[in-house]
């Protein structure tokens, strides 16, 4: 493909749609309430109408066979027939009832696994290869090319996962035969690209995220030989490698792939991409695809310095060779900002999510394409859109008070202190925090928040939950209670809408996994704390029993991680603000007499930069927000703090950094890999190994509990050591959470008596 003039392209469109009719379809064909046809013909109407909404904007380059009924990787996964054998699956296309099957699992058949996208919130269906050779099964690609061609009469851009990110991302290869599978799956992509030249499709894009990972010497070699062979296979067909989320990590040798253009990220990756290019320049032959407008963020850019960016560029790629486009695909943003009535008039006009960011990528290429008095206006009316915002009062630079980020006394001294306070038992028993949400809760806020019920009545509802689950725990005899979270409708969002700094859309979604989206709160300003938060309902649960109740509250770089944040400053300076905010929220539980606080930072792990070279300074940081919320409290004042994840040893370290008096952490998918990291390190503080997995509905026995402790303790001190379930009890039923918990409360009890005997007999 030849051009002559600047491009734009999209990378991929958002499938949920602007009012996420899409989940609504996909949700209501799950509980049978549409036909398999009326699906089918309801997902091809919102197909289109994606495509259309590309075509009216204007873009060059309109990505088909984006769209997914559930997720890209699985699609991927069943165009080449890697179906795990328990489906019963033997060849030919995979039915759509197979299909959904393994996205969510069937009576008998659990799904396959989910895990996150890189470092996104989406989270995709991890593609099992076991011992399948590939097959292409169905050519998903050709099979949009071909719909968008004969419907809307495009040339669309097809999209894929490349090969060597979908072997990278499966489960199922051992690490030597990595490169003979590739060589299999490289088959069954050169029929499919074979396909899509045959049927006329000029250009491709292959997504090849993988490539910003820290790869060896040895992978880079493996993924040009991959590519030497794709493309000497198909002559005929322009191959675009597209990157994503960082810069590349070997650039030399990625950009003189024999392909046709590389995409990079020039908003992740800015710094190191632009570094390396003019280091080592750019191939003339070669159309660079330049993603600089953020497809993970949903401010307005500066479109004026944009501008100036690629002028410069062209001094190492000429214009011709540019194409415009998101830094990632358009997945990770809201829809679209028409149908936000409510948002701040100030905030609304910084704002773009992906239908406006298409504006921007249109109005650039046209500034480049020419840049007249009149283009160059419309620059400065752009940026004239979000100054107001920057010029706020909301973002006045703000002298931040230096906090302390070290307690008075160190854990050793704190313990003691603690002990002598608190005198709890051996292995005290206690949970993650919140109780399960029923329906009649959720109805009752879902009508407070629309007007149809006073808060005196809402309150009344949540107070009745607390009391009813204060009573439940003291029967259970836990030792350390909780309020139950009743009043949270999500972690995050509940703290966003009582701090400053912080504003909610009305339909600002994104797809999380599958049918299911989240709304991130969107911080636009200055964060401070205005008043207490927590207070009520905790002092409320406080004044029910003489057992302590643990205060919860969210920790700053979890607040941070979910929300879209602003960009004017750095992330560690907005972590910092919402640490001093949740501090303050600390202190006044502590003067209030709630004196165990467990601050929660279950998205700790998951802000970790994709190059190792940059996990130490988000850590830094990271630990520091956390410590900041925390340290300003009296020695006898138990920190508590929570995770959930199960690669652990990756960041132990920062784990003991935290200095938390008491950590709980969900471990019971994994037990047996984190008491082994226990055993190559020492942990010296409290600890909680959740000792059930709360995901499932079943209910453990105590035995199971028990030898789940008694392993723990095989590597940890019994003096240190506490015992909870793994997580929050939010999405549970209430009657086996209480089978649960008493089961739990016993197997700590039959621990703490042999331990007794132990000591005895010694
Ligand atoms: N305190 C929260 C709860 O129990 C923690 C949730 C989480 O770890 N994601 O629900
Ligand atoms: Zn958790």
């Amino acid at each position: 493909m030849t051009l002559n003039v600047i491009k734009t392209s999209n990378l991929g469109y958002p499938r949920i749609g602007e009012k996420r009719e899409w989940k609504k379809t996909l949700e209501a064909y799950w509980a049978s309430t549409i036909s398999e046809k009326t699906f089918y013909k309801q997902m091809k109407k919102y197909r289109l109408h994606y495509l259309q909404t590309q075509i009216d904007k204007k873009v060059d380059l309109i990505p088909v066979g984006d769209f997914s009924f559930y997720d890209h990787v699985l699609d991927t996964a069943t165009m080449f027939g890697f179906v795990p054998d328990r489906f019963s699956y033997s060849d030919g296309p995979v039915s759509l009832s197979t299909y959904f099957s393994m996205a969510r699992g069937s009576k008998d058949t659990p799904a396959c696994e989910m895990t996150k996208w890189f470092d996104t919130n989406y989270h995709f269906i991890v593609p099992e290869l076991e011992e399948r050779k590939p097959a292409l099964v169905w050519n998903k690609p050709l099979e949009a090319f071909l719909e968008a061609k004969h419907e809307l009469n495009i040339i669309g851009k097809p999209v894929i996962i490349g090969p060597f990110t979908f072997l990278k991302l499966s489960k199922g290869y051992e690490e030597q035969k990595f490169e003979s599978q590739l060589k299999n799956l490289a088959q069954v992509y050169i029929q499919l690209l074979l396909e899509l030249a045959d049927a006329g499709a000029p250009i491709v894009q292959i997504d090849e995220p993988y490539l910003v990972m820290d790869l060896s010497t040895e992978e880079m070699t493996l993924f040009s030989n991959l590519y030497n062979e794709i493309t000497k296979q198909v002559p005929h067909l322009d191959i675009i490698i597209q990157t994503y989320f960082e810069a590349v990590s070997h650039y030399k040798e990625v950009v003189n792939l024999p392909v046709k253009g590389i995409g990079l990220d020039f908003v992740s990756g800015l710094n190191e991409n632009v570094t390396a290019i003019k280091k080592y320049g750019f191939p003339k032959d070669k159309l660079l695809g330049i993603g600089i407008i953020d497809g993970r963020n949903i401010w307005k850019s500066n479109l004026e310095e944009n501008h100036r960016f690629l002028t410069e560029l062209a001094a190492y790629v000429p214009i011709e060779n540019q194409i415009l486009q998101p830094s990632t695909s358009l997945l990770h943003v809201p829809v679209s900002l028409e149908h936000e009535t409510e948002l701040e008039p100030i905030i609304k006009k910084a704002l773009a999510f992906c239908k406006e960011k298409l504006d921007e990528l249109c109005l650039l290429r046209d500034v480049t394409v020419d840049c007249n008095d009149q283009n160059k206006q419309s620059l400065l009316k752009y940026k004239q859109s979000f100054e107001a915002l920057e010029k706020s009062e909301w973002r006045v630079k703000q002298e931040r008070p230096l906090l302390p980020t070290t307690r008075p006394l160190s854990f050793s001294d704190r313990y003691h202190l603690q002990q002598q306070k608190w005198d709890l038992p051996l292995l005290p028993t206690t949970t993650i925090g919140s109780f399960p949400q029923t329906k009649e809760i959720r109805q009752t806020r879902f009508k407070w928040r629309k007007g149809e019920l006073s808060n005196e009545a809402y309150e009344s509802h949540i107070y009745s939950a607390i009391e009813k689950w204060i009573h439940i725990q003291e029967e259970l005899a836990l030792d350390v209670l909780v309020h139950g979270e009743f009043e949270r409708n999500d972690m995050v969002e509940f703290f966003g809408e009582k701090l400053a700094g912080f504003t909610f859309s009305k339909n600002g979604w994104v797809q999380s996994y599958g049918s299911r989206c989240v709304k991130p709160p969107i911080i636009f300003g200055n964060v401070s704390f205005i008043e207490p938060m927590t207070l009520k309902e905790t002092a409320y649960a406080q004044s029910l029993t003489n057992k302590p109740v643990k205060g919860m509250v969210t920790g700053p770089v979890t607040i941070l991680n979910w929300s879209f944040v602003r960009n004017d400053i750095s992330n560690q300076e907005v972590a910092f603000q919402i640490a001093e905010a949740i501090l303050k929220e600390v202190q006044v539980l502590e003067a209030n007499g709630i004196t165990m606080i467990q601050v929660d930072e279950p998205a700790l792990r998951e802000g970790l930069p994709l190059k190792e070279e940059k996990h130490q300074n988000y850590l830094t940081w990271a630990i520091e927000a956390f410590r900041m919320s925390t340290s300003a409290v009296k020695d006898t004042t138990q920190v508590h703090t929570h995770m959930c994840y199960s690669d652990f040893n990756e960041i132990i370290n920062a784990i003991k950094a935290l200095d938390a008096d008491v950590i709980s952490i969900e471990t019971s998918r994994s037990h047996a890999e984190l008491i082994q990291a226990f055993e190559t390190t020492v942990y010296d503080k409290g600890i909680g190994l959740g000792v059930y997995d709360i995901h499932s509905p079943r209910v453990p026995k105590n035995e199971e509990m028990l030898s789940i402790i008694e392993r723990a303790l095989s590597v940890l001190p019994a003096n240190l050591f506490w015992v909870n379930p793994d997580c929050g009890l939010k999405t549970r039923g209430e009657t086996e959470t209480v089978a649960a918990l008493k089961n739990m409360v016993t197997a700590a009890k039959v621990a703490r008596t042999k331990i007794a005997e132990k000591q005895l007999s010694n």
